[in-house]
């Protein structure tokens, strides 16, 4: 197989689809992937301001939500489209899809076009590690995972690796879903733990992952709930009008998020007062803020996603498809001998090059 060269004056386009994105998976491991994607994202965060960010950008519907993502640096652009559609999976459609791209800042030039529905998956599950292992009590062992669709298994093995969970205790309004945990997590270093109700899940947890599709402002994790020293990682929340933790569970805890002028319209965070306090977890990272101060202190990261993770996972991605030879170069955009002659492209064409008989727009109309 040659591996693919991108050359330094082509404009010719990386193109990996979901078959190639689940090969780099497979070839590098999950566990490797998930790892990777979180050193990059670590890594990116920390260099935050150089990054030009802006919320993502979300158009609303009855059922669902597109949203685009856009971030860059001084050398690359790059954007997710993705979507949010909970009642999806009933029409055997996923609730959430995702495709990328990364382009180069100094021209302009795609680089990599991607899937991104499973690297959403990794990086979301790497994101939540991250900040786990930055503000969850060190010793903790068991995780409530309430939730358990598509993005279950990847949590469960991300908390495994990088914060050293033993025991999940799932639950999810859809047994069914808890089935495919169940047999999915088998043989992979997880006690599984079935419980009947969110309530049962959470008991006795050091954290509690939600990460349900409704769209709807759903209270999934009431105040009665709460134990000291617990850490919550909100993932479900990430819309006007969808959330997960009652509004007592954010004023009870230190909430940490992403990008705070985001978080406020999408996440829990968005039935908080706006002078409600919250820390980007960057500045814990960089060492700038702290994060837990005790081991009562309950603290809450109120993910919605945000685009540098997209980012980190499309460069993990590029390097990844390069290593192993996987992807496709397609013509994206057009490619020109005289980059001012586009008319060039189409001048060959037949029909283009056949005079119509008559061309008034008279004869076009008739
Ligand atoms: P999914 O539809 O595959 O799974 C969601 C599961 O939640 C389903 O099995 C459903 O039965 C269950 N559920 C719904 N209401 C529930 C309740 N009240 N109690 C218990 N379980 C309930 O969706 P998915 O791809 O796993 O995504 C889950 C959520 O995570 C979505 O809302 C999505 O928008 C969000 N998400 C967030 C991020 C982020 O970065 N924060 C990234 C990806 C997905």
């Amino acid at each position: 197989m040659t591996r693919p060269h991108h050359p330094i004056d082509s404009t010719d386009t990386l193109y990996l689809g979901a078959p190639d994105v689940a090969r780099i998976v497979a070839r590098k491991g999950l566990a490797a992937c998930i790892a990777g994607v979180a050193e990059r994202i670590h890594a990116d965060f920390l260099r935050w301001n150089e990054f030009d960010k802006t919320p993502r950008v979300a158009n609303h519907s009855a059922d669902g939500v597109i949203e685009l993502m856009p971030v860059s640096d001084a050398s690359w652009y790059s954007f997710k489209y993705v979507n949010g559609h909970p009642k999806n999976t009933q029409r055997g459609v996923s609730t959430v899809m995702a495709f990328g791209v990364l382009a180069d800042v100094a021209t302009g030039a795609p680089r990599l076009l991607a899937e991104l529905t499973l690297p959403t998956a990794i990086r979301t599950a790497a994101m939540s590690a991250l900040a786990a292992r930055t503000l969850a009590r060190q010793n903790s062992r068991v995780m409530a995972l309430v939730g358990n669709g598509a993005q279950a298994e990847f949590q469960a093995i991300a908390f495994r690796d990088l914060v050293g969970i033993r025991t999940l205790r799932a639950y999810d309004v859809d047994t069914g879903a808890t089935e495919k945990l169940v047999r999915n997590l088998q043989g992979r270093g997880l006690d599984v733990i079935v419980c009947a109700s969110t309530a049962e899940a959470v008991l006795g947890a050091d954290i509690v992952t939600t990460i349900t599709a409704d769209k709807q402002r759903a209270t999934i994790i009431t105040p009665e709930m709460v134990e000291p020293g617990m850490h919550f990682n909100g993932v479900g929340g990430d819309c006007p009008g969808k959330t997960e933790l009652h509004a007592g569970v954010l004023r009870a805890s230190s909430v940490f998020v992403e990008y705070e002028p985001q978080t406020r319209i999408e996440g829990d965070l968005q039935q908080m007062p706006a002078d409600f306090e919250v820390t980007e977890l960057w500045r814990v990272l960089a060492g700038q803020a702290a994060g837990r101060t005790s081991e009562a202190q309950v603290t809450v990261f109120d993910s919605v996603g945000f685009a540098i993770e997209d980012y980190s996972a499309l460069h993990f991605l590029h390097d990844a498809a390069r290593e192993l030879g996987i992807g496709d170069f397609i013509r994206l955009v057009p490619q020109m001998t005289d980059p001012k002659d586009l008319f060039a492209t189409i001048a060959a064409s037949s029909d283009i090059q056949r005079a119509p008989a008559r061309s008034s727009i008279a004869t076009i109309s008739a």
